[in-house]
């Protein structure tokens, strides 16, 4: 599997891979969706059979707020009834008359971090536009392939030029930005920290070549699992990650595509559940400008780092900004957690219904800080037809992020939030219960395992992960 140093021309795109991530970019509202729309159309081709997540980017307020004012104009046009209680779309109105209001974007620094840039807007949502879809059926399977290869196979077929050439003018014709806007993600079969010599080539050459993709798309972010030290001890493992990304920058054919290292939900072996572990490997990181931090919400709750109340997400992100460095903060993967703090456990949950609750998203998506990041949805969409059969429901995904986008700005106490707050805890009560006495049991066993001294507190499955998590 020789990593492809082909010229960036497009004759030697590779190709929309089988399962890379798809995404939604709210980089700019309205138009844009409809636009993924028909591009998705035609790749669609190549996306069958695939279990895949949709991947959101919620700008910033700004965009935000405007796509969902346009959004309700062109609902109450198109009468569209909504298909769920509590996330229906008429409850979804952000009030929002003409208001003088400073916004943060975030503006790309030469150190390569994110400096937080104060401008001056004038609101104005008088404006109206026609003849556009209600945004969750805009939304609906707005999806792009870019680049990559599987998550869950070694098997990287190269990539269709036509597909990549598809996907650079899609972005050209309809101004978006893949260059920040969209955050592909790597095979979860990579790990960049094992040291035996025949996977450590696997490994590389399989990370590269995502590079080297993402370079010739111009996409500029690339989150990966960081990986883990089963094989070696955790001091040689990150310092084989760091080693790898070194290589890697010093190959012109990755441009400068940053590498992106997620957060992770466990400990034990795996590298990247604290936010220690991140910052060895981008202190042994070269070229500082192309490496980030991707943190997913549910991964480090579930990691010891709270989000839910504003002194709690406060404080998590003073611990990121000291440990880490706020500039190294990329993208953020918005996903709730069906299993509980400290789990240690990768269980996604649909947005609000999970133990993080709407809360910590409120705090998340207020904090000017973050306004521009790219921010992705991983949630699960598992639903049931009229016949009970189990089918994927995208517009789980629309419903989400128009929610997602109507917390900016909305106060915690007001009616509107605490029922939202309420129907989604109440929607998520099954599945927040059965997990939750899982853990527990699993506590119990554990514990009592290490008072027989029988076993080891830390059990090799949590750091394997459970083999029914969404984890991503
Ligand atoms: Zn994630």
């Amino acid at each position: 599997m020789a990593p492809s140093r082909e010229s960036s021309s497009l004759s030697s795109l590779s190709p929309p891979p089988e399962d890379i991530r798809s995404q939604t970019s709210h980089d700019s509202p309205a138009q844009e969706a409809e636009a993924e729309v028909e591009l998705v159309a035609k790749t669609a081709g190549n996306r069958r059979g695939q279990k895949r997540k949709v991947e959101t980017t919620l700008k910033n307020s700004k965009r935000v707020k405007k796509a969902i004012k346009y959004e309700e104009d062109a609902e109450s046009e198109a009468k569209e009834p909504p298909k769920h209680k509590g996330l229906s779309t008429k409850k979804a109105r952000v009030e929002e008359a003409s208001v003088d209001e400073v916004m943060a974007e975030a503006e790309e620094g030469n150190d390569g971090g994110a400096k937080v840039k104060k401008v001056q807007r004038k609101r104005t949502t008088s404006k109206k536009q026609t003849n556009l879809a209600a945004l969750e059926q805009r939304t609906l399977d707005t999806k792009l392939r870019v680049g990559a290869h599987s998550q869950r196979k070694w098997d990287n077929p190269p990539m269709d030029p036509e597909h990549g050439a598809l996907f650079i003018d899609g972005c050209k014709k309809h101004g978006i930005d893949p260059a920040d806007s969209c955050l592909p993600h790597g095979s979860y079969l990579v790990n960049l920290a094992h040291p035996e010599e025949s996977r450590k080539k696997q490994a590389y050459d399989s990370f590269h070549d995502d590079l080297t993709r993402c370079h010739k798309l111009g996409i500029r972010l690339y989150n990966f699992h960081p990986g883990n030290c089963n094989a070696t001890t955790r001091e040689d493992g990150i310092r084989l990650i760091a080693e790898h990304i070194n290589t890697a920058h010093k190959d012109p054919a990755t441009g400068s595509v940053v590498a992106v290292l997620e957060t992770m939900a466990s400990l034990g072996n795996t590298i990247g559940g604290t936010f220690k572990d991140l910052a060895e490997v981008i202190n042994l990181v070269n070229n500082k400008k192309r490496v980030g931090v991707c943190l997913d919400t549910c991964h480090i709750f579930a990691a010891g780092y709270d989000l839910r109340t504003p002194d709690a997400y406060a404080e998590t992100m003073s611990t990121f900004d000291e440990v880490i460095g706020l500039k190294y903060l990329k993208a953020l993967h918005m996903n709730d957690s069906k299993s509980p703090f400290t789990s240690y456990r990768d269980l996604h949950a649909q947005i609000g219904t999970g133990y993080l609750g709407l809360r910590a998203f409120h705090n998340i998506v207020n904090d000017e800080r973050l306004h521009g990041l790219p921010m992705v949805l991983e949630t699960p969409i598992d639903s049931k037809d009229g016949k009970g059969k189990k089918i994927e429901d995208k517009s789980i995904w629309a419903r989400e992020i128009k929610l997602l986008e109507k917390l900016v700005g909305m106060d915690v106490e007001s009616e509107e939030f605490q029922k939202l707050e309420a129907e989604l805890q109440d929607r998520g009560k099954s599945e927040r219960e059965r997990v939750g006495d899982q853990v527990e049991r699993k506590k119990a066993k554990a514990k009592g395992m290490k008072e027989k001294g029988k076993g080891k507190a830390k059990s090799k499955k949590a750091d394997s992960e459970d083999e029914t998590s969404d984890e991503e």
